[in-house]
């Protein structure tokens, strides 16, 4: 559910129009809307009150501080997968005690930076990992909490390049040296074994491999227990689905129903990780139509927003419902929707039976609050989008603009050249 949709035929972002903010703000340009992250994020709170839990928001979905900080108001914390982003969670206010770090590729000043500011725990992906991670708390005379990250081998049935818990995947241990590898690092002097952890994809849209990953974990949390290995976190990461055409995706209650019986008599805290589920349907990309040509055997649509401020039609064959801005009787054509770049791969609608839009006119590119903007870049030296926060009939620019000067800025030519 989200609070965007047309009012007097105009699309709105809670009560303000897309007509107010494209003028305000120009486009391409990334709105979100407040009242739908709140809403999320306190969908899965709810849910999950029952249980001790924390929810740490997947930042790498969309890491704009505003959003941040939207969500530790509400007592967010982070799942975060660089230093870059654990200096962002920690700028907008999300304690270190609710922060969880994975990755399979953390650097030494990397886990320096997470020991000293005392994170919940890293998500270890590897053997490698975890004597890196010994060593620098040696170095610090401190003890890093830990979870391992388990691959349990389920195949969550999503875009193969968002598969993540799947056996020829990069990340996690594999379930069944994962008993081995917890006893090794019990006996590590640096190290505290405080969790257990498994992510198994995005965009999912079925609970069974969550359960049947969660399922493999539990009975390993008792083998641990059997050996006197003690587990705290349950962290369950993310990976719920959302609606982007038809897809009808369990909502989070139905998820913590599925969990509660398996935690009960279980002293165990529940740690989330969700990224799209809170974001994704909670933003959109407004852009222009420039221009509008007849092709070989379809129409192109050429709109102002490309393939570098929004790259998941591209890299996922992802797809986003594209919608005019002003709703009124029109003829529907078959049409490619595709931005400036230079680029064959650069569209974010391929094949689409849509309304037909006439030069001049705006669309929005639905559910793009996750991995849209954080996904851009500045390729064709496009400018990055602003981007805008909507609560009620106020809007807010939480990001402005890049400038021409902006791409340039970090450039050096050395002195021999000149
Ligand atoms: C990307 C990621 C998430 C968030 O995934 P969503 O599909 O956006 O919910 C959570 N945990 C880890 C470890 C991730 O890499």
């Amino acid at each position: 559910m989200h609070y965007f949709d047309y009012k007097n035929s105009v699309f709105h972002a809670e009560d303000v129009s897309m007509e107010t903010l494209v003028e305000a703000y120009g486009t391409p340009l990334y709105v979100y809307s407040y009242k739908t992250l709140l809403r999320h994020f306190k969908s899965y709170d709810d849910s999950f009150k029952d249980f001790p839990h924390i929810i740490c928001y997947a930042l790498k979905a969309n890491s704009n501080a505003a959003i941040l900080r939207t969500f530790a108001s509400e007592g967010g914390g982070a799942d975060i997968v660089s230093g870059g982003e654990l200096f962002r969670a920690l700028r907008a206010g999300i304690p270190p005690e609710k922060i969880v770090y994975a990755g399979v590729g953390k650097k030494e000043d990397e886990i320096i930076y997470a020991l000293r500011e005392n994170i919940l725990m890293f998500n270890v992906e590897s053997e490698q990992e975890l004597m890196a991670i010994d060593k620098a708390a040696a170095k610090l005379g401190k003890s890093a909490p830990i979870a391992l990250r388990i691959n349990p081998d389920v195949d969550p049935a999503t875009h193969a390049k968002i598969t993540t818990g799947h056996k020829k995947n990069k990340f996690g241990i594999p379930i069944e040296g994962a008993l081995e590898f917890y006893k090794i690092a019990h006996k590590l002097k640096h190290v505290k074994i405080v969790g257990i952890h498994e992510h198994i994809g995005s965009q999912i849209i079925s609970l069974k491999p969550f359960l049947v990953a969660l399922q493999r974990l539990v009975s390993l949390i008792d083998e641990l227990k059997a050996e006197g290995i003690e587990i705290k976190y349950l962290d369950i990461g993310g990976g719920l689905g959302i609606q982007y055409l038809d897809e009808i995706p369990p909502h989070p209650s139905e998820l913590a129903e599925k969990i509660k019986p398996i935690l009960q008599g279980r002293n165990l805290t529940i740690v989330m990780e969700p990224g799209r589920t809170l974001v994704g349907n909670a933003g959109l990309l407004v852009t222009k139509v420039l221009y509008t040509k007849k092709g070989h055997d379809r129409d192109f649509i050429i709109v102002d927003a490309g393939m570098n401020d929004m790259i998941r039609p591209a890299m996922y064959d992802a797809y986003h419902h594209i919608m005019p801005v002003h709703k009124k009787k029109r003829k529907d054509v078959f049409a490619d929707i595709v931005g400036p770049i230079c680029e064959s791969g650069d569209f974010l609608g391929k094949d689409r039976e849509l309304p037909s839009m006439l030069q001049g006119e705006y669309a929005v590119v639905m559910s793009a609050g996750a991995y849209g903007f954080s996904m851009s870049s500045n390729y064709n030296s496009r400018p990055r989008t602003a981007e805008v926060l909507v609560n009620g009939s106020e809007h807010y620019l939480i990001r402005k603009r890049q400038t021409y000067e902006d791409l340039v800025r970090d450039e050096l030519i050395p002195e021999f050249i000149k």
